[in-house]
């Protein structure tokens, strides 16, 4: 890839910031977009004097006019806590997000790529979850900010596809975990490595007993680079994630063996609409794509927690250092 123009929005956040740093390395022109709502500027930072790395502080749900090849779209709060904090916007993120990525992309005849979520299959009833499975989703509860509004955007999608013949890839990500997750991020991984590191109580929402596939951001990012890169009768929906599963339970035990902790373990209130079970069904992934997640928990893990224990040992020497 040579002197190609990409968009990623949300491109300072967890996955953004690794897409960014990738595409760079593939020699792309990249345009990072984003409003820093979770998104920080120290995940980019070493980025920001790189000659074909650009910044811009935007929201997406206004529009935008720049020149790009390709568009990632990937502007949009992931974990529960943060996408419930401000639920009108975050279905705002979604939907006039992708309206404005779709305007852009149509009237620049650019390839755009959804990061859609395994969240569209809600809390699912078939086991792993394929493709062509249409999801068990609430439309009312706490999580429909994101799940209807990821569900809308897939339908965005690919009515400007149908409609436009706009060049589309929608990728459905199914729990990922790495470093540059924010400490109060608030999902699992992350939640359960800053506990272990700094002795407190690790908080299992219920008895632990549901379950969720993590995968390794690296895995994940070489799955978006792969779907983008596909010809254009490919459009997706496509699974993307590590079907290894485990029980939140097995992974507070793990975790806690990994990082040497003597953290006890609690047990706290499931949130309403907690999905009990998640694993890809990634036949079509390893078709299409070529494509398998390569990196074991454990080894994940490991990253992961290195990249915390460095985070926490740098915030207990300067303690107003916040990000
Ligand atoms: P994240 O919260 O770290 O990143 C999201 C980024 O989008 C942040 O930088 C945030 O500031 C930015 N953003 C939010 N609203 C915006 C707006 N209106 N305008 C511009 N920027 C905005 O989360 P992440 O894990 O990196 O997720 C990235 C994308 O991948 C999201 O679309 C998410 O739904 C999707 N996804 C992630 C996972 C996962 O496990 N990490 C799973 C499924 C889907
Ligand atoms: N849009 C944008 N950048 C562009 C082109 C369009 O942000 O370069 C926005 C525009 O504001 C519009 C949306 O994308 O609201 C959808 O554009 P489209 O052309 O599909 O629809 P229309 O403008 O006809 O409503
Ligand atoms: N969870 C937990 N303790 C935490 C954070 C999350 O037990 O401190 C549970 C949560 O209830 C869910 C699972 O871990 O069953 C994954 O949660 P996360 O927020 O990471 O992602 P999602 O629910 O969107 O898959």
């Amino acid at each position: 890839m040579d002197n190609t123009r990409v968009l990623v929005t949300g491109g300072s956040g967890f996955l953004g910031s690794h897409l960014c740093e990738r595409l760079l390395n593939d020699g792309c022109e990249v345009l990072c977009v984003d409003n820093f709502f979770t998104g920080r500027r120290s995940n980019i930072s070493h980025l920001l004097t790189h000659p074909r790395f650009e910044l811009m502080r935007h929201d997406v749900t206004f529009p935008l006019y720049v020149e790009v090849d390709q568009i990632y779209n990937l502007a949009c709060p992931a974990s529960p806590v943060h996408y419930q904090h401000d639920p009108v916007q975050t279905t705002k993120t979604s939907v006039h997000g992708a309206i404005n990525m779709l305007g852009l992309a149509k009237r620049l005849r650019a390839k755009i790529l959804q990061a859609s979520t395994s969240e569209v299959y809600g809390d699912p009833d078939i086991h792993p979850q394929p493709e062509g499975y249409w999801g068990h989703v609430n439309p009312i509860g706490p999580r429909s900010c994101y799940d209807e509004g990821k569900r809308c955007a897939e339908t965005l999608f690919f009515d400007y596809f149908r409609q436009h013949r706009l060049r589309i890839k929608v990728v459905r990500i199914f729990n990922t975990y790495g470093p540059r997750m924010h400490p109060n991020d608030g999902r699992v991984v992350s939640n359960f490595i800053v506990q272990a590191l700094s002795g407190q109580p690790i908080t299992i929402y219920g008895d632990g007993s549901q379950t969720r596939s993590f995968c390794y951001v690296d895995d994940l990012i070489e799955a978006l680079v792969r779907m983008m890169n596909t010809g254009d009768d490919f459009t997706g929906p496509v699974n993307v994630g590590n079907p290894d599963e485990y029980s939140m339970l097995q992974l507070a035990r793990e975790i806690i063996r990994l990082t040497g902790s003597r953290s006890e373990i609690v047990f706290k209130q499931l949130p309403t609409d907690d999905p009990k079970q998640r694993q890809p069904d990634i036949a079509l992934a390893r078709e299409k794509l070529g494509w398998q997640a390569s990196t074991s928990l454990q080894d994940g893990l490991e990253k992961t927690i290195g990249y915390f224990a460095e985070r926490i040992e740098s915030l207990n020497q300067t303690p107003n250092a916040i990000n």
